[in-house]
Formats: C-alpha cells, sequence, structure tokens
C-alpha cells in the first residue's frame, strides 16, 4: 500500500535533557511536550509520485521508491537487545532526503555487488518511550525526551549484504554494545576492517556520518535538526 505522510506544522523541540530516568515513562502521545503531531495524509494516487515531487522533509516509506534494499528489522522482532518487540510490524520509513541519500549510495554498492540491509530506520517518539522504559541508560538508548535522530526520520542501522543475500561479517551483530562494534576497534580480521571501511566510505559520500561506538549507525547531516516526529505507520 503506497502512503505519503506529509509534515505539517513544524513545533519548536523544547529540550528537557536534565529529566531524571524516573520521570520519563511515557505520558499519552497528545501529551508529549514539544512533539510534532504529524499526520498522514490519505491515499491520493496509486503510485507514489517521485521523490523529486515531494519536500526534502516529507516522510515516505523507502520500499515504495526502490526494491534494491533488504530488510531485518529487528524491533519489530524479539531478536534485539531489549529482547521484545517494540514496533507492530516492520515497516521503514525515512525522510525523503534520506531515502534519496539512501538510493544514491546503494546504486554505488549495487555496482560493486552489495545492496544496503537495514535493522531500523525512522523510529516514532513514543517507540522510543517505550525503549527507554525497558532499557533506562543513555549509553545504548536516547533519552526520549531529547529524542534521538532516529525520531527525526534522518538515521539508519544498516549493514551489507551479496545480491543473493548473504550478509558481510562485520565482526559484530547489530546493537553489540562492547568495543569489538566501535569503529576505532581495529583487532578484527582484514575482511571485516575492509567490510566497515567500504560501508563507512560509500555512506560518507553521500552525506551521512557515522558515530564512532556503532558500525551499524548512520546519520544524514541535513537532517539532524529536523523536529522529533512521531506518527506510527499502519499495520495490515
Ligand atoms: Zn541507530
Amino acid at each position: 500500500m503506497k502512503k505519503i505522510l506529509f509534515l505539517l506544522v513544524p513545533v519548536f523541540v523544547i529540550c528537557s535533557c536534565r529529566q531524571k530516568v524516573k520521570e520519563s515513562v511515557a505520558p499519552p502521545i497528545s501529551e508529549l511536550p514539544g512533539i510534532v503531531q504529524d499526520s498522514i495524509r490519505p491515499e491520493v494516487t496509486p503510485e507514489a509520485p517521485s521523490l523529486d515531487d515531494v519536500s526534502d522533509t516529507t516522510f515516505i516509506r523507502l520500499a515504495d521508491y526502490s526494491n534494491d534494499f533488504s530488510y531485518d528489522l529487528r524491533y519489530a522482532t524479539a531478536n534485539n537487545f531489549l529482547k521484545t518487540k517494540v514496533y507492530d510490524c516492520a515497516e521503514c520509513y525515512t525522510r525523503s532526503k534520506t531515502a534519496k541519500a539512501l538510493i544514491a549510495a546503494n546504486r554505488v554498492l549495487k555496482k560493486k555487488g552489495y545492496r544496503i540491509k537495514f535493522f531500523d530506520c525512522y523510529r516514532p517518539n513514543s517507540v522510543q518511550y517505550r525503549m527507554w522504559e525497558i532499557f533506562p541508560n543513555p549509553q545504548y538508548v536516547a533519552n526520549p525526551v531529547k529524542g534521538s535522530i532516529h525520531n527525526r526520520g534522518g538515521a539508519v542501522d544498516i549493514t551489507l549484504e551479496t545480491l543473493d543475500g548473504r550478509e558481510l561479517n562485520m565482526g559484530t551483530d547489530f546493537d553489540f554494545f562492547g568495543r569489538e562494534a566501535h569503529h576505532d576497534h581495529l583487532e578484527h580480521p582484514e575482511e571485516v576492517l575492509q567490510n566497515r571501511r567500504l560501508l563507512k566510505e560509500v555512506m560518507e559520500a553521500h552525506g551521512f556520518w557515522s558515530i564512532r561506538t556503532e558500525w551499524w549507525h548512520y546519520n544524514l547531516g541535513s537532517a539532524s535538526k529536523d523536529p522529533v516526529a512521531n506518527f506510527n505507520w499502519d499495520c495490515p
């Protein structure tokens, strides 16, 4: 089903970053402080419009624009560090500008015989609250009051696989929280270092930046100031 989500009202995000952990239990979505309330526009056309025809900050479903990606959206399963499912169903939404950069990066990777596989994409702010309730440790989960770039539609958690679906060895699993997952931990076989380097070089060439402690996480630089969003996608 093709859907376009339009961001209606820009709202200034109020940062109460110093809130204590215990105070950060998810309030009703309507009461989230300073969180943009996105709206879903009814389906108007049978086909998704070209990405050139939607604004950079519009949220889109990536699979409506490319069949060349692979998905293993872990938070829609219990196979993640929280050991519980926090999405009702697996979907990968991003802002349109993030999608354009991902499609361009994937085109380069495909020529080399690889494609991007997603572990996580846009994450509604209400889900960030849920994750914080389960695991309130800022080392592993961004404080939902401030919001993460996943909540802004500009971050993705990814790896590489071959075009016939064999995942490349990156040295650790997704969401492995230890030194072995750090970019500057070089005590891995050369094959692992090469795989990470390939992903990093291609992503950086398309406007993404990495964080030192997670080889799988990439932020689109131009999305880091976009507002935190909170729409939830429909599930069948
Ligand atoms: Zn991430």
